[in-house]
C-alpha cells in the first residue's frame, strides 16, 4: 500500500490518501504541541511510539469487541486505517482528578473519582475545543442520540480494557481523550491512544509518564514515553 496525496496535516500526524478510497495512511510525527498549538516542540521518537502503541491497544480493543479504524501497521510510523468521517467530539474519560478537571473544580490532582466520568469537547481548533454536553451536540447536529449512546458505551468499555492493560504494566490510567468516526453506517474508534492523549502515572510513585511533562516543562519527556513503551512490552 502506498501513500498518494496528502489529505491533511495535523499537529501530530499527516494523513494521506491511498489507491483504496476507503483506506488512508496516517504518518505519526515527532512534533508536539500544547495549549491549542500555542506551545510547540519536538519529542524525539514520539511518532514511532505513538503509532505502535496505538496499534497494539487498538488490536486489544478489537479482541474485546470494540471496533477500530486499524487496517495494518505499515512501518514504525505509518499505519493504514479505515477512512472515517470523524464525529467532531473529543470524548474524555477520567478515573482520577487532573488537568482542567482539577483546575475547574478545585480538586487536588491525584484525587480518585468515585466513578469514571465522561465529557465532550466540540472538536474545533478555532474555538479551542470548548466543553459541551450531549444536548449541545444534538442541537448543533454534531451527532445523533443513537451515535452519542454508542460512543458513550464504547468509551466506558475502552476505559475498562485500557485501565486493566496499563495496570498490568504498573501504570495508572488517569484520564484520556478518544475520537470516533462514522464508517459504513457504524461508529468505530479512530485517531490514537498514546502518551499524547492519555495521562499515565506510575502506579506506585505517581510519576508522570505522559505529555504533561512537555506541557509543564518538567523535562525527561522522551524518557517518559520510552518508559511507557518498555513497560507495555513494545520496546
Ligand atoms: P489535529 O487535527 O488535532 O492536529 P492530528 O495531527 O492527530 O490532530 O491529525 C490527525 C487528524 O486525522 C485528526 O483531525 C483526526 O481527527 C483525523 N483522523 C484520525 N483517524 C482518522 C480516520 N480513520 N479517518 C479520517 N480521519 C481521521
Ligand atoms: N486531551 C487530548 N487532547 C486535547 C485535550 C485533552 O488528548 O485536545 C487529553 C489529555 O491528554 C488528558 C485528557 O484528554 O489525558 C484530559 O485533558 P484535560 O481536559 O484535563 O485538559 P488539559 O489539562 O490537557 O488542558
Amino acid at each position: 500500500m502506498e501513500k498518494l496525496e496528502l489529505l491533511y496535516e495535523g499537529k501530530a500526524k499527516k494523513v494521506f490518501k491511498t489507491e483504496d478510497p476507503d483506506v488512508l495512511i496516517v504518518d505519526y510525527k515527532d512534533d508536539a504541541t500544547a495549549f491549542n498549538g500555542l506551545k510547540k516542540g519536538t519529542i524525539v521518537g514520539k511518532g514511532a511510539i505513538n503509532n505502535r502503541m496505538t496499534n497494539y491497544v487498538f488490536k486489544l480493543l478489537e479482541k474485546e469487541g470494540v471496533p477500530t479504524h486499524l487496517v495494518e501497521e505499515l512501518s514504525d510510523r505509518e499505519t493504514a486505517v479505515k477512512k472515517v468521517e470523524i464525529v467532531p467530539l473529543e470524548v474524555i474519560i477520567r478515573n482520577i482528578a487532573a488537568g482542567s478537571f482539577s483546575k475547574k473544580l478545585g480538586i487536588e490532582e491525584g484525587t480518585p473519582l468515585l466513578q469514571p466520568t465522561l465529557e465532550f469537547s466540540y472538536k474545533n481548533d478555532d474555538l479551542g475545543d470548548p466543553f459541551i454536553n450531549s444536548y449541545y451536540a444534538l442541537a448543533l447536529g454534531l451527532a445523533t442520540q443513537e451515535e452519542i449512546d454508542k460512543i458513550t458505551k464504547m468509551a466506558f468499555k475502552v476505559n475498562e480494557v485500557m485501565k486493566k492493560f496499563f495496570a498490568e504494566a504498573g501504570i495508572e490510567l488517569v484520564d484520556f481523550k478518544i475520537e470516533f468516526g462514522r464508517y459504513k453506517g457504524d461508529i468505530i474508534l479512530a485517531d490514537e491512544v498514546s502518551p499524547d492523549t492519555c495521562r499515565l502515572w506510575d502506579i506506585n510513585t505517581h510519576e508522570k509518564l505522559d505529555k504533561d511533562r512537555f506541557r509543564r516543562d518538567m523535562g525527561g519527556v522522551e524518557d517518559a514515553y520510552q518508559e511507557v513503551f518498555k513497560r507495555i512490552g513494545l520496546a
